[in-house]
């Protein structure tokens, strides 16, 4: 079995990569670093069955190095995904998401591949049911702060179910909901980094509002499990894979405090505009057709994550002399 995984220097890409070789698949890399990290891709280079390609997805794939001869799956990690990049990179974005997304779909139709396109809970925007089930169609603004990704992943959604239902392609939709774990980009803005690293240095924690916004947070491990069972499965339709355990941030902002063992204390500061209020998955499909649920406890999840952060950072510390 050989794999393609694009974005597989970025958080989820990286994990998901380990996951495939430690199965011994074989496994090329595809990443233009621009938001992955090059250590990730370091460390995937301890793995015999690894190869990497450096390259945007938005450039047609040639089959030449690395990437010469057939895959039997093409996976899409690729996309910045933070709210710090929707800030300064929409326009990669909505270019990843729809030409990036095409190529890699074209790739897989001329050779015959399965596909999997790692979609979003912020397919359903704002939303206004609770929780989200795949058959929401969502709460979008299609032109707010946001929009690059939602827009751009709802995009690619879209693609993808054409591919399937006119050129016969065998399309896997997975929607990612929030994740966390080892390996989270320390400075992409998301909540439990921009937390942790706060904590561990006894500074503010930063609360957008009034905490009482809900997110619902899956561990990493939890979340490739799911992605592994659904691209061998035949489900054909979107399925969200997140951990249904849902919290305010102001609670999750709490218990970091208490496992890192800070002395921060808490501050509230501007909410960012379309900040979604609530968000939980329905993973009834998951458990029905995948057997599927998330095992990680959070405050093992945190704990396990605190303790990676704690780690990297006293690594870069010592890089730095
Ligand atoms: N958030 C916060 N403080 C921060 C970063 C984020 O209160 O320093 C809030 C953010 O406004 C949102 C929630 O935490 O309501 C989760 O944000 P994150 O960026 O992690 O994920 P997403 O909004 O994409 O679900």
């Amino acid at each position: 079995m050989r794999v393609l995984i694009a974005g597989c220097a970025g958080f989820i890409g990286y994990h998901f990569t380990e996951r495939c070789v430690d199965e011994g698949l074989e496994v090329v890399g595809v990443d233009n670093l621009a938001t992955g990290q090059n250590a990730n891709v370091e460390h995937l280079h301890r793995h015999e069955q690894f190869a990497f390609a450096q390259q945007s997805i938005t450039q047609p794939l040639k089959s030449e190095g690395p990437l010469a001869g057939r895959f039997d799956w093409v996976c899409n990690f690729a996309c910045p995904a933070s709210p710090v990049d929707f800030k300064s990179k929409r326009l990669d974005i909505l270019e990843v998401c729809s030409r990036g997304t095409w190529n890699l779909l074209e790739l897989a139709r001329r050779q015959n591949a399965r596909f999997l396109q790692t979609s979003t809970s912020e397919v359903y925007g704002d939303p206004k049911e609770h929780p989200q089930k795949e058959t929401y169609w969502g709460h979008v603004n299609p032109i707010g702060p946001r929009s690059c990704y939602d827009e751009g992943k709802r995009f690619a959604e879209a693609l993808t179910v054409a591919y399937r239902d006119e050129l016969g392609v065998e399309t896997r939709i997975v929607r990612i909901f929030n994740t966390y774990g080892p390996r989270m980009r320390s400075d992409d803005g998301r909540a439990l980094p921009n937390f942790i690293n706060q904590a561990l240095d006894n500074q503010p924690i930063t609360i957008h509002g009034d905490g009482k916004q809900t997110r619902s947070f899956c561990f990493v491990s939890d979340l490739v499990e799911g992605i592994i069972r659904l691209v061998r499965s035949d489900v054909r339709d979107p399925v969200n894979i997140g951990n249904p355990v849902e919290v305010t941030i102001g609670q999750i902002a709490r218990e970091v405090v208490e496992l890192a063992g800070s002395r921060s204390e808490i501050v509230f500061v501007e909410r960012p505009t379309d900040d979604p209020q609530v968000r939980r998955p329905d993973i009834t499909r998951a458990q029905t057709l995948l057997k599927w649920k998330p095992i990680v406890e959070r405050r093992d999840g945190l704990a396990l994550t605190i303790e990676w952060f704690r780690q990297a950072r006293a690594s870069d510390r010592a890089a730095r002399g």
